[in-house]
């Protein structure tokens, strides 16, 4: 965890002043410890039958692609609006810096399937929020959440739903 840690970036002010922003491009670029963040994340869940990871556009989709294939699940992307071809349903929601919207197909998740909701950074969770709201929506058997980084200070967990499972690899 240290060596991931040791590869994460703070950059001031972006995208706006008074962020920190948790920059984890500086990790996925080194063999090492893209491998790490796969493997780790990927035993948080290896006995739980997981069979779609749920990646939130769009820094969600490169650890969710790599919990996916670890674990030998389908991959789905939920994303802003206007970018999915086939029909979808959205839910609009509040973030840190700023309002938005996500979506997702509507028959990418059945009511077989075990979900993973998968983003890089929860901070006030209103993003993983709506997304779980999105997925139950589609009334899978069972959602977990996931994250890489957890922005302790921001209490994001507090917006999640109480009964959710969320796990992150990674706390600040
Ligand atoms: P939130 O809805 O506030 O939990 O915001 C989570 C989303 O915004 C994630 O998709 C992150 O990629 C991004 N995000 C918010 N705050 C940060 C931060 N301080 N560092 C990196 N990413 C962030």
């Amino acid at each position: 965890m240290e060596y991931i840690k040791s590869k994460i970036r703070d950059v001031l002010d972006f995208p706006q002043k008074g962020i920190v922003f948790k920059d984890l491009t500086t990790a996925f670029k080194d063999p090492r410890a893209l491998h790490i963040i796969g493997w780790d994340l990927s035993q948080l869940y290896r006995d739980k039958g997981v069979t779609k990871v749920v990646g939130i556009e769009s820094r969600g989709f490169i650890g969710g692609s790599i919990l996916a294939f670890e674990l030998g699940a389908g991959f789905v992307p939920c994303r802003k609006p206007g970018k999915l071809p086939a029909d979808t349903i959205s839910a609009s929601y509040d973030k840190e810096y700023g309002k938005d919207v996500i979506e997702i197909h509507r028959d990418a998740i059945t009511e077989d399937d075990i979900v993973v909701l998968h983003d890089d950074v929860l901070a006030t969770g209103g993003t993983m929020a709506a997304a779980y709201e999105l997925v139950s929506q589609l009334h899978p058997k069972k959602i977990y959440i996931n994250f890489i980084i957890e922005l302790t200070a921001l209490n994001g967990r507090s917006v999640l739903p109480k009964d959710a499972e969320v796990t992150s690899l990674i706390q600040y």
